[in-house]
């Protein structure tokens, strides 16, 4: 399908949704110009094995989505390794660092979102790492390797992660997260208490209530300095406080932004040529009946999908019941749904002993569920939340009733 008046798309950002997008382009048939630009050097990759398999020292290989053959098959131009620095949404152009300037009809933004970094002193010491790019992990691999201290801030899902890569190769592991529980932000506190008894049973040092106040060394990364002003010895620090989502551009282009480019159901930004796409986003979810900005791979694949579709002429509305995972050592943890509060929350199996799920009821709709290893029930916990079905309480319970029959 070609637009009458869409001959040229743009792309900026050639992480997973801008990957996943121009995909949806050439597959929806779309036979116009297609510009695909990237910061990082690399062709589009997909991140989750960054903090995982490709920390943890397992022999995979680091993958892209496709070749560079593929884009090339496809007429699919590639700037890699250049930054857009400037949308001029008069003329409809785009402009790169390196001078070029893009037109475009269509315009995807899907520019991600880059990790936090700390405010405190002796941050940018050699040895103190963020996680977000191949670049980084490869970086931080190398010190793993050598099996030393290392201290990982913040107790989201990321540091977690990288805190049991790093127990995995043999290093010992201190983490640091102010709250009082792990993974707060998401997660109920019993939640938080099961992965802190699994990371210290693992051997890590698990900090409660402790932030960082410093980094201090000779040239590089020496040692942390907590707020509560203990010295711990360590030549590599990982600060995994969560990412602020690359904005800038639609800022200066006068998009509207809060937290996150706002988007309506059809991923359209404040200006009907241009959509945006992934964790830049800032979404109205009709299944969740509010604003969302989510950070996580589903997202990134599917909304990105539905941006591409509707930039080339269709009229599909994104709306997903959210869902994301984290590995850490031997749990598999998914989560679907987004309650504001897990408050009303029915057990199946044993959740204490990694092996069950919780489920949260607003009146008698499911709004939210945690698994834990249990990756094949999840599934059809996923379809039951996307259904209309309302299932008791007692038969969510009742590990002898089938999730897949609560289907029928
Ligand atoms: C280490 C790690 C582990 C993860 N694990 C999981 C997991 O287990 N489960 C899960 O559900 N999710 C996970 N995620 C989240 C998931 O990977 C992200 O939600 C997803 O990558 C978001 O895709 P995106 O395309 O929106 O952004 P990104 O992947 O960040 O891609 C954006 C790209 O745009 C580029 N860019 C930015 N600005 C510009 C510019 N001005 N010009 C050109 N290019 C630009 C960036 O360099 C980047 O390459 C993980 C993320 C990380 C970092």
């Amino acid at each position: 399908m070609t637009l009458a008046n869409t001959q040229s798309i743009v792309v900026i950002g050639a992480g997973q949704a801008g990957g996943r997008a121009v995909e949806a382009m050439r597959a929806a048939g779309f036979e116009g110009n297609i510009d695909l630009v990237g910061a990082e050097p690399h062709l589009p990759y997909e991140r989750p094995p960054l903090s995982k398999e490709l920390l943890a020292g397992q022999d995979i290989p680091f993958q892209v989505m496709f070749p560079a053959e593929w884009f090339a098959e496809r007429n699919i131009a590639l700037h890699l390794g250049r930054c857009a620095v400037e949308i001029d949404r008069k003329s409809g152009h785009v402009q790169l660092d390196d001078g070029t300037h893009l037109p475009y009809d269509r315009l995807l933004l899907a520019t991600g979102g880059s990790a936090r970094g700390l405010d405190i002193p002796g941050a940018s010491l050699p040895g103190s790492h963020t996680l977000r790019t191949i670049d980084d992990s490869r970086a931080i691999a190398g010190h793993l390797a050598r099996q030393g201290h290392i201290v990982v801030v913040g107790g989201g899902f990321i540091g977690l992660e990288i805190a049991a890569s790093a127990r995995i190769r043999g290093c010992a592991v201190t983490v640091l997260e102010y709250a009082d529980r792990l993974m707060g932000r998401a997660l109920p506190a019993e939640i938080g208490a099961i992965f802190a008894d699994l990371h210290r049973e693992n051997g890590v040092d698990l900090r409660l209530g402790a932030g960082i106040a410093g980094i201090e060394g000779n040239g590089r990364v020496e040692r942390v300095i907590t707020t509560s002003g203990d010295r711990l010895e360590t030549n590599t620090v990982v600060v995994g406080v969560g990412i602020v989502p690359d904005t800038a551009l639609a800022a200066a282009a006068g998009l509207t932004v809060d937290d996150g480019i706002v988007v309506d159901t059809y991923c359209r930004t404040s200006d009907p040529a241009i959509y945006a796409a992934g964790d830049l986003t800032r979404h109205y979810n009709p299944l969740l009946g509010r604003h969302t900005r989510l950070e996580s791979w589903q997202n990134a694949q599917n909304q990105a999908i539905a941006a591409a579709r509707n930039m080339c002429g269709a009229e599909t509305p994104f709306a997903e019941i959210p869902w994301f995972w984290s590995d850490q050592f031997d749990v598999n943890l998914q989560v679907c749904g987004a309650p504001l509060d897990w408050n009303r929350m029915v057990m199946r199996g044993d959740i204490a002993a990694r092996d069950g799920i919780l489920f949260q009821r607003d009146g008698d709709a499911i709004t939210g569920a945690i698994g834990l290893n249990r990756a094949r029930d999840m599934r059809f916990v996923k379809r039951l939340m996307s259904s209309d079905k309302s299932p008791s309480a007692d038969d969510l319970a009742d590990e002898s009733v089938a999730l897949r029959d609560l289907l029928r």
